[in-house]
């Protein structure tokens, strides 16, 4: 029987799992990925719990090796607009984002972010920390390695001066004409492992609804931690660039709370925040670090015992407190809450807040599910046939789930839910060719 080839939708590390499982078999694999690069946001990470070890480090071997798979052909950049046909049998239509830069071309140089005059600071990918040029790569541990300009602030694309980026690319990659491309991939099988987002700011009106400029959610925490992001490891408070001497970090952010956010636990987040709190205290040495939770949830391994070491051995201060209002007084940020095991009413004064965001799914997830015909829950994650025995099946043959697209989960959970939906793939396209034998 031809070589059945697998789509896998989304390349952060449910994605690589899932995609060089598969590669491995021997099967072929179409990853499309959103972003210029694959690694997800754990390419956003600093170091990961309960280990402290580099994200990078665990991420960059797994991202050139899906990069340079032979059964794996990428699509970065791209999303999928279409899926027609049926299970054994589909017709996949991708769209090629437009990155004004001619990839084939590019040699990853470097030259033209070097130069770009153009620093822009509300690139999303940073979540407001440091500064990024108007053409620029994700990482630099980036795959592929190549850059795309921001079409809302590259001056040549919206004054009709510059073209530095052009001057200096030694093999004129750079195109400015460039328009949107579509291609059609014939696919046996799907994986959409399309990940998570947090819950926006904007939406907490009792923390400032985002107006607060030190009050920062987790993963801007994880950029400013990470020695490869863009303050270079250093904790720096967005107002002014100093180094924050006090942080209150707050956990159960827009999660657990029916009536007005999230209904569920987020599940990763006691354990990163006591992480943030470890790592600031690392580089902050005298700093204060206080964390407010509603109850400890660390159920992995060795967590507990990673939450035992940060109390005991960090000097975390952790409040058993739900915060009511956080609101900037001076150039410091004032949080109120009531300490629920005194019941007496508590405000403390520091330098920063981190906001510990419910994880949700993606905003586009919703209109992907609907192009693939699969269910989503009540909370927009993607519905799975059966909670206990079908984690990875959608319900529709053929098409697989994978990752934190189908609700929170740490690193460890997704790559064993991802291997999983690559099992389940195989079994898939096993049944197909004892049918057609
Ligand atoms: C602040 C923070 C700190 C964390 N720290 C840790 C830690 O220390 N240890 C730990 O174990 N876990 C940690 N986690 C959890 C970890 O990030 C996740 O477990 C992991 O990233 C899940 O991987 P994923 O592939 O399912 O999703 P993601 O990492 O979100 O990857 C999904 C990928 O799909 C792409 N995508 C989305 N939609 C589409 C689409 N429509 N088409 C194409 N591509 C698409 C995205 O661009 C992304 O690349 C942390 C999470 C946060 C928020
Ligand atoms: S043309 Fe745009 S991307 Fe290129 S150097 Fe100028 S501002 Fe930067
Ligand atoms: S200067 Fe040209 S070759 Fe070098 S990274 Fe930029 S686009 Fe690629």
């Amino acid at each position: 029987m031809e070589q059945q080839r697998v789509l896998v939708i989304g390349g952060g590390i449910a994605g690589i799992t899932a995609a060089v499982d598969l590669g491995d078999a021997g099967q072929e694999v179409v990853m499309v990925e959103r972003l210029p690069s694959v690694g997800g946001r754990m390419l956003q990470l600093s170091e990961t719990f309960p280990t402290l070890d580099c994200a990078q480090c665990t991420l960059t071997p797994r991202t050139v090796e899906t990069g340079q798979h032979p059964n794996i052909k990428l699509y970065p950049y791209s999303e999928v607009v279409g899926l027609e046909g049926e299970p054994g049998a589909f017709k996949v239509k991708i769209r090629k984002k437009v990155s004004y830069v001619d990839w084939d071309k590019c040699t990853g140089c470097g030259a033209c972010q070097e130069k770009c005059p153009q620093k822009v600071t509300t690139n999303p990918y940073e979540r407001g920390v440091g500064i990024k040029k108007a053409i620029y790569t994700l990482s630099p541990q980036a795959v592929p390695n190549k850059p795309i300009i921001d079409p809302v602030n590259c001056r040549y694309l919206n004054k009709g001066k510059c073209r530095v980026c052009s001057q200096v690319c030694p093999v004129d990659a750079i195109d400015y004409g460039m328009q949107e491309s579509f291609v059609e991939e014939e696919v046996a099988a799907v994986i959409a492992a399309t990940g998570f987002g947090l819950y926006p700011i904007e939406a907490m009106g009792e923390y400032g609804y985002g107006s607060v400029p030190d009050v920062i959610d987790g993963l801007a925490m994880e950029r400013m931690l990470s020695a490869s992001g863009p303050t270079a490891g250093e904790v720096m408070r967005p107002s002014d660039g100093k180094e924050p001497q006090s942080i209150a970090i707050i956990q159960c952010v827009g999660s657990r709370d029916p009536e007005n956010h999230k209904p569920y636990c987020s599940r990763i987040c006691c354990m990163y925040s006591a992480k943030h709190a470890r790592l600031y205290k690392h580089k902050v040495h005298h700093g204060i670090a206080s964390l407010y939770y509603m109850d400890l949830r660390c159920t992995g391994k060795g967590y507990e015992e990673f939450l035992q070491q940060s109390t005991e051995e960090e000097g975390l201060l952790y409040m058993r407190g739900r915060v009511s209002k956080i609101f900037r007084d001076g150039d410091q940020v004032v949080v109120w809450s009531t300490d629920t095991l005194s019941g007496q009413p508590v405000e403390q004064r520091v330098d920063m807040v981190v906001l510990a965001m419910a994880v949700v799914p993606n905003p586009e997830q919703a209109e992907l599910a609907r192009i693939l015909g699969i269910p989503v829950d009540a909370n927009g994650f993607y519905q799975e046939q059966h909670y206990k025995i079908g984690a990875v099946d959608t319900g529709r043959e053929g098409v697989y789930m994978a990752g934190c697209a189908q609700g929170a989960r740490d690193i460890a959970d997704t790559v064993a839910h991802a291997s999983a939906a690559a099992s389940r793939v195989q079994v898939f396209l096993s049944r197909l060719a004892r049918r057609a034998a």
